[in-house]
């Protein structure tokens, strides 16, 4: 079993009070690591090094070039790195193999992706007139709070420290206590890289200790979590008390609008990925597929034949395609939001169970599920599950799509699968959600910008915008006049500006 101490001021620590944690595995149900549970006197000393290390300028002093040529060097260690922290994430919550190395693959592009925007990111010099002249300049904000969720352990807790730290902030990560491992080898490997101890720091333990003494902490100046809306709008309320910045990627219940010009298995192999890669556990799952009524009855009969053929099993095995579900108490809430559903009266077409194969008996498995027969009214409608449930539901226009896609509480994601990119784009301004994908799902770019509108959240991560929130602008205004004016001097009018 794996023992994980705090990182903090470049060093493991243990908890204070030698509180610890356990992991327990979705697949076996046994202890796979023991992690420190942080006290609100470890975050101070963690708020406390990053703080240090802003003030004395040991990272944001340096040029951008030469934090670049570190983020670089991270990148290419973790490149390396890539196989055995995929194993360490599939261990931990279970997502398949395949899944993790795919998506580890590509997680360097973040570091580098803002190790180039820090070097090519510019101030500006607006024109106030003559006579003056103004600079604009970004700096650094401070020390960053950064909480995630277990999900996407890495990409997650990437997308914030690589923008964070490029930007040249301090930062104290709180990774979710599901999956806590691989966000504390980030921290160790940027620092072999080059990025300065102090600079990054890590707390392991739960939301309502740890998290909550992370986002209260008057060290902290900016907040930046991902996570569900409830635990959103704490951590943006107490953001608000103490009038600091807050990023906030929180939940979704994502459309997949198919038409009926779609070719059939392309929209069903988008509409399967979109639903349950992660075993359905992505705030952008597909979780409301809504037909073209003119193709609902094909397109059901092809994607249940499909749901069918996916094959659940040891998320070690490269073969496996659907992991379980993180823990019992993740089953527990599918299951019952299933069970709820059908008391409702809605028909469940495929799943809607834990699976009978007595050798995934151990694990917290539960099988992909379709339900139709679906109306607004119905709470599946509108709850976010989080797990590998969907429901199909016809529309017969364009207008009809739209009012069913918008009539949600959250607006993170969807897609449209259709071959008239007119009609996908005219789709797109009409939608209330933050990111589209025409043909598509799931895909995510550093390059490209990532947040909900709704519920789903405040702000948003990636691309340059996210580079900009993670710095504040300072004015400076230069008087070029030859000689300088005198107010009080003269009676005569002036011009006050
Ligand atoms: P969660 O809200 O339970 O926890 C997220 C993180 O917040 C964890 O580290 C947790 O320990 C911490 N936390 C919990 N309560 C806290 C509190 N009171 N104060 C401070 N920290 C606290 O979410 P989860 O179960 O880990 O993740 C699933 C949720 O995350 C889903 O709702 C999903 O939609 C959302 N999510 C959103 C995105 C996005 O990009 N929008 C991406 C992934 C997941």
């Amino acid at each position: 079993m794996r023992e994980a101490l705090l990182h903090i001021d470049g060093r493991p620590v243990p908890a204070e009070d030698h509180a610890t944690m356990d992991v327990v595995s979705p697949v076996t149900g046994r202890t796979v690591a023991r992690i420190a549970h942080a006290s609100p006197g470890d975050v101070d000393r963690a708020v406390t090094a990053a703080r240090r290390s802003f003030e004395d300028r040991r990272w944001r002093g340096i040029a951008p070039r030469e934090r670049a040529r570190v983020l670089n060097r991270a990148a290419a260690l973790l490149s390396e790195r890539v196989h055995d922290l995929a194993a360490l994430e599939t261990e931990q919550i279970g997502r398949p193999i395949r899944e993790m190395r795919a998506q580890l693959a590509r997680l360097p592009e973040w570091l580098e992706y803002f190790g180039a925007v820090a070097q090519t990111d510019r101030g500006s010099v607006p024109d106030v007139g003559a006579g003056q002249v103004n600079l604009i300049r970004r700096v650094p904000i401070g020390v960053a709070g950064l909480i995630t969720p277990w999900n996407h352990p890495l990409l997650i807790t990437m997308k914030k420290v690589s923008v964070a730290v490029a930007a040249g902030n301090s930062v104290v990560i709180k990774p979710s206590e599901l999956g806590p491992l691989v966000p504390l080898e980030l921290a160790r490997l940027l620092e072999e890289a080059g990025v300065p101890t102090g600079v990054v720091n890590v707390v392991t333990g739960a939301g309502a200790t740890t998290g909550r003494a992370l986002s209260e902490h008057r060290g902290i100046d900016k907040l930046d979590v991902t996570g569900g809306t409830e635990t959103g709008r704490v951590i943006a309320a107490e953001a608000g008390r103490r009038l600091i910045p807050v990023t906030a990627e929180l939940g979704g219940k994502a459309p997949v609008i198919v038409f009926d010009d779609a070719p059939l298995d392309d929209a069903v192999a988008g509409a399967l990925f979109a639903s349950f890669i992660a075993t359905g556990q992505t705030c952008v799952q597909g979780s409301r597929i809504l037909v073209q009524d003119t193709a609902y009855d094909a397109f059901l009969a092809r994607l249940l034949e499909r749901v069918g053929g996916l094959r659940l099993g040891d998320p070690a095995d490269t073969a496996t395609q659907i992991g379980p579900l993180v823990s019992a108490v993740q089953r527990d809430r599918v299951a019952s939001a299933v069970e709820q559903a059908r008391a409702q009266g809605v028909t469940v077409a495929a799943g809607g169970r834990v699976p009978e194969d007595p050798a995934l008996a151990a694990g917290q498995y539960y099988l992909p599920t379709i339900l139709t027969e679906v109306t607004t009214s119905h709470d599946i409608w509108r709850q976010e599950v989080f797990g590998p449930v969907a429901v199909v539901v016809p529309f017969h226009d364009e207008e009809d799509a739209i009012r069913l896609a918008n009539d949600a509480d959250f607006g993170l994601a969807g897609s449209i699968w259709t071959h008239d990119t007119a009609r996908g784009l005219r789709m797109v301004d009409r939608l209330d959600i933050g990111i589209v994908w025409i043909n598509d799902h799931h895909r995510v770019d550093p390059a490209s910008p990532w947040g909900g509108m709704k519920d789903s959240g405040i702000g948003s991560e990636n691309a340059i915008e996210a580079f900009h929130a993670y710095t504040q602008m300072k004015s400076t205004v230069i008087n070029t006049a030859p000689s300088g004016a005198d107010w009080f001097g003269t009676t005569e009018p002036m011009r006050y500006s």
